[in-house]
């Protein structure tokens, strides 16, 4: 596989730096990794180094392909590039793509900022489109930086600190209650709405008129590919709400599935209930389906083959298509109900008896018959029986339990 057998190198001290075992799990390395580098973070005086070496240990060993080369010839053979990993990440980089960059507000290195709100929205789907596939034009409205002053808010590009809360955004007002009893008291400051800042009438941005964003109209074209499932996300990134000194959210659309009237989805299979009717469950059947994407399906049973009630039978490559690989698809699965016919005449029943199996051997004889008790069977709804029987039973449970309180009372005063 490589064009040289390298020789041995070091191969356990990225496990000694994490201190976890050779055998250790992804998720235990995760867990010591970010224990290690939350206590060893330079922003939280932590020492670089050892922020930098737990980094580089973590790299190597959280994809399988380079521990795999770690734990075989160490790590100068990594270093040799036989990873193909390029150069390696910054220790900050990979720091917060662990923690997704929302660790600590004052950074020394001044290049982090608050992250602006994800939007989310629901977007119903029927199976079809998720059988094949489809792109549904949305137009949404969202705030932009106003061009025209580059979301500053006022036209010299300056702005002063409002007077109001020098500039802190919050005022605190105090209110006595009574002798010697003060509430204090902490709001937004009306002034500035919170921002801490004021702009003059006469400076005001003539597009957004100072408030630094305009409404913009926008078409998000969301492609829905073949197989995605209910719950799934698509995200536009930084297409969310912009902001002064902020990093824009995404929109979210989270996938939403409506009901099918015939086919029901589980993963990459679909699921069909199909009647028949005793004849055809019997004597064989033919029906075409409609499927998702309007092909009709010839169904039909094999020759002399009986159907039971309750049976399923599959079709392959005729589920859903896989998620990205969509010509790999899952199994259709028919659900066989059978109609039985409610009444037989004496005529047709010996008809019958004269071409199914017969009966089994064990019959009755007169003299046991005469040894027997007559009964009569009933037509029940059992769910319904069942429900009224548990119902009376939690009754019967909480009337007991009613009584039995009384005598313990008597008990304990004797
Ligand atoms: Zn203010
Ligand atoms: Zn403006």
């Amino acid at each position: 596989m490589f064009g040289r057998a390298p020789k041995k190198s070091d191969n356990t001290r990225y496990y000694e730096v994490l201190g976890v075992p050779k055998s250790a799990s992804q998720d235990e390395l995760k867990k010591a990794y970010r224990k290690a580098a939350i206590k060893n973070h330079p922003d939280k005086g932590g020492d670089p180094e050892k922020f930098k070496e737990l980094a580089q240990a973590y790299e190597v060993l959280s994809d399988p392909e380079k521990r795999e080369i770690y734990d075989q010839y160490g790590e100068d053979a990594l270093k040799e590039g036989m990873g193909g990993g390029g150069p390696s990440h910054s220790p900050f980089d990979i720091f917060e793509s662990f923690f997704g960059g929302g660790f600590g507000g004052g950074s020394s290195r001044g290049r982090r900022q608050k992250r602006g709100e994800d939007v989310v929205h629901t977007l119903k789907v029927s199976l079809e489109d998720l059988y094949n596939g489809t792109s549904k034009k949305l137009s949404l409205s969202r705030n932009v930086l106003c061009p025209k002053c580059k979301g500053k808010g006022s036209k010299s590009g300056a702005s002063g600190r409002c007077s109001g809360c020098q500039g802190s955004g919050m005022k605190v007002s105090i209110r006595q209650l009574g002798p010697g009893m003060i509430q204090q008291m902490q709001h937004v400051c009306p002034e500035c709405r919170g921002s801490g800042e004021v702009i003059s009438d006469k400076d005001k941005c003539g597009q957004c008129k100072g408030e630094k964003v305009v409404q913009e109209k926008k078409v998000l074209e969301v492609h829905v590919d073949k197989g995605m499932q209910h719950g799934q996300k698509i995200v536009f990134q930084g297409e969310a709400d912009e902001a002064p000194d902020t990093v824009t959210g995404d929109i979210v659309f989270v996938l939403q599935l409506k009901d099918h009237s015939k086919f029901k989805r589980k993963f990459d299979d679909l699921f069909v209930e199909h009647s028949l009717s005793l004849t055809e469950a019997l004597c064989g059947f033919q029906f075409a389906l409609t499927h998702l994407d309007g092909r009709q399906l010839l169904i039909k049973s094999n020759p002399g083959e009986i159907i039971k009630p309750g049976q399923y039978k599959a079709i392959n490559d005729e589920g859903m298509p896989h998620y990205q690989r969509p010509f790999i698809k899952g199994k259709l699965y028919i659900h066989f109900n059978v109609d039985f016919p409610d009444m037989l005449s004496p005529d047709q029943c010996r008809t019958l008896e004269k071409i199914l199996p017969p009966r089994p051997g064990n019959q009755l004889t007169d003299m046991e018959l005469d040894e027997c008790e007559e009964t009569t069977l009933h037509d029940v709804n059992i769910e319904e029986e069942m429900r009224r029987k548990q119902q009376q039973q939690q009754q019967e449970a909480y009337d007991e339990d009613d009584e039995g309180s009384a005598p313990r009372v008597q008990c304990a005063q004797q």
